[in-house]
C-alpha cells in the first residue's frame, strides 16, 4: 500500500501501517535499513572472525536480498503532541551509512591483520565507498528534512594510524562532491572524534595520537569544503588525578600543538564523568574555543551555575567565532536508576528541554538515530515526515544496554584509536 503522507497538522486516530522494504540499498530513497536490523547485524559483525570473505559474502547476500526483497509492513504508533517555539535543526548522529550498511560492518571489525592480509589499497577502497554512500545519505536526509548530520569517524579506516595512516587526497573528488551537495542543501556536517582523543594526557604519545585523530577528521571536513559550522567535538577526557593540571595540558595542546585549521574546528563538550560545563567554560572562553552543552551529561554531572547562564556564555563564544550554536540532547533509558544505567542513551527522546533556545542546532544522540529525529518532528510538529521512512519503536526498551558500543569496538579493534563516544 502507499504510505500516507502528512501535510500540515494531522491528528492520527489509529496506528499507521507503513510499507517499506527492509533491505538497504534498494532503489527507492526511503528504503533505509531498519535500525534494529542494523543493531543485530552490528552484533554479528563484532565477531572477531569477520574477514574479507565475510565482506564478499555480505556483498553477495546484499545483492540477493535486493532481488528478493518484498515490502514489509510496520505499525507506526501515534505520538503525544507537544508544543515548542524551537525552530532550529535536529541532527542525526554517527549514521552507519545507508547502502554501505554491510560494508560498514566490515570496517568496524577491521584490524591491523586485515591491512596486512588485504593491503592498504583495499582499506582505502572502503573509505572511497563510504564517501560515495555519504552522498546517498545526504540526499536521503534532504528528502526527509534532516539537515544536520554527524559524519562517522569510521569513514576512512586507519587513516589516523601512526604507521598505516594515509592522506585522503586519493578521495579528494568524492569528498568535494559530498561537501558541495551538503552546501547546496544547507546541511551542517560535523564530527565527534572518539573517547581516546585525550588532549590533556600526561603521555606525549597519547596526545600525539589525539592530534593525528583530529588532523584526520579536519582533513576530511576541509576536503569536503565544509565551512566554519563543520566543528569537531571532543570531551575534556580523563582527569589523570589532577583536573586543573589536565586542563592546563589541554590548553597547551590547543595553543601550541594543534595546527591552525584543526584548532579552528575544535569545540569542547561537557561529559558525564569528569568535566562539567563549569569546568570547561572558563578554558573555552579564554581560548575562544566554542563550548557544546550536552543536557544529558549535565544532568549526570551538573554545574553550580544555571543552565540558562551556561547557554548564554556558550552562545557568546559561538557568536564571537561566527559559528552556528550547537547542543546535544539525549535521555536516559526508561527505569534507569544507577549512574551506569543512566549513562546509557535511550532509543528516542520524549522532550525538548525547556531551556532550549529557539534557534539552535540540536544533535539528537539517541540510539534510534534518524527515527529519534522523526519522533521529535512528529511530537512537536517541526517538519512533515514521510511515513514510509518511519519505523516503530522497540517494544520493551530496557534500562540496560548490551554495553557501550565504543567498549565493544575497543575490544575488537585494538589497532584503531578512533573509538566513537557520545
Ligand atoms: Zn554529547
Amino acid at each position: 500500500m502507499d504510505a500516507p503522507r502528512r501535510s500540515g497538522r494531522l491528528t492520527l486516530k489509529a496506528p499507521l501501517t507503513v510499507s517499506a522494504a527492509p533491505v538497504p540499498g534498494t532503489a527507492t530513497t526511503n528504503n533505509r535499513p531498519d535500525k534494529r536490523k542494523r543493531d543485530k547485524d552490528d552484533d554479528i559483525s563484532d565477531s572477531p572472525e569477520s574477514t574479507t570473505e565475510d565482506f564478499k559474502q555480505n556483498r553477495d547476500s546484499l545483492k540477493v536480498l535486493q532481488k528478493k526483497s518484498k515490502p514489509v509492513q510496520y505499525l507506526i504508533p501515534d505520538v503525544e503532541k507537544k508544543e515548542t517555539t524551537f525552530r532550529g535543526r535536529l541532527g542525526e548522529y554517527d549514521v552507519i551509512l545507508s547502502v554501505a550498511v554491510h560494508l560498514q560492518q566490515v570496517t568496524l571489525v577491521l584490524r591491523l591483520d586485515s591491512i596486512k592480509k588485504n593491503g592498504i589499497e583495499w582499506v582505502k577502497g572502503l573509505g572511497k565507498k563510504n564517501t560515495e554512500d555519504l552522498l546517498v545519505m545526504i540526499q536521503w536526509n534532504e528528502d526527509n528534512n534532516i539537515r544536520f548530520l554527524r559524519v562517522s569517524s569510521e569513514m576512512f579506516p586507519f587513516a589516523s594510524h601512526e604507521i598505516y595512516g594515509y592522506s585522503l587526497e586519493y578521495c579528494a573528488q568524492s569528498l568535494a562532491r559530498v561537501g558541495s551537495l551538503a552546501n547546496k542543501y544547507g546541511h551542517r556536517l560535523t564530527v565527534h572524534p572518539g573517547q581516546y582523543t585525550q588532549l590533556g594526557s600526561p603521555k606525549p604519545e597519547v596526545v600525539q595520537s589525539a592530534v593525528r585523530e583530529l588532523v584526520y577528521h579536519c582533513e576530511m571536513l576541509d576536503r569536503m569544503g565544509v565551512g566554519v559550522d563543520g566543528v569537531m567535538v571532543v570531551h575534556g577526557g580523563g582527569k589523570y588525578e589532577d583536573k586543573s593540571a589536565t586542563l592546563a595540558r589541554i590548553k597547551k595542546t590547543i595553543n601550541q600543538i594543534l595546527p591552525l585549521n584543526v584548532r579552528n574546528r575544535l569545540v569542547l563538550e561537557n561529559d558525564e564523568m569528569c568535566y562539567s560545563a563549569e569546568d570547561l567554560l572558563p578554558l573555552c572562553e579564554e581560548l575562544d574555543v566554542p563550548f557544546i552543552f550536552d543536557y544529558h551529561h549535565h544532568n549526570l554531572n551538573p554545574s553550580s551555575i544555571p543552565i540558562s547562564a551556561i547557554i548564554q556564555r556558550a552562545n557568546a563564544i559561538f557568536m564571537r567565532r561566527g559559528i552556528k550554536p550547537k547542543q546535544h540532547l539525549s535521555e536516559p533509558r526508561p527505569g534507569a536508576i544507577t549512574l551506569m544505567e543512566r549513562r546509557a542513551h535511550a532509543n528516542r527522546c520524549e522532550n525538548l528541554p525547556p531551556e532550549l533556545p529557539d534557534d539552535m542546532d540540536l544533535m539528537i544522540e539517541a540510539k534510534d538515530k534518524e527515527q529519534a529525529v522523526f519522533h521529535l518532528y512528529r511530537m512537536y510538529n517541526l517538519h512533515p515526515v514521510d511515513y514510509a521512512s518511519l519505523r516503530p519503536p522497540e517494544e520493551n526498551e530496557t534500562k540496560e544496554t548490551k554495553g557501550r558500543k565504543s567498549n565493544k569496538r575497543a575490544r575488537t579493534q585494538a589497532g584503531k584509536l578512533s573509538i566513537e563516544d557520545e
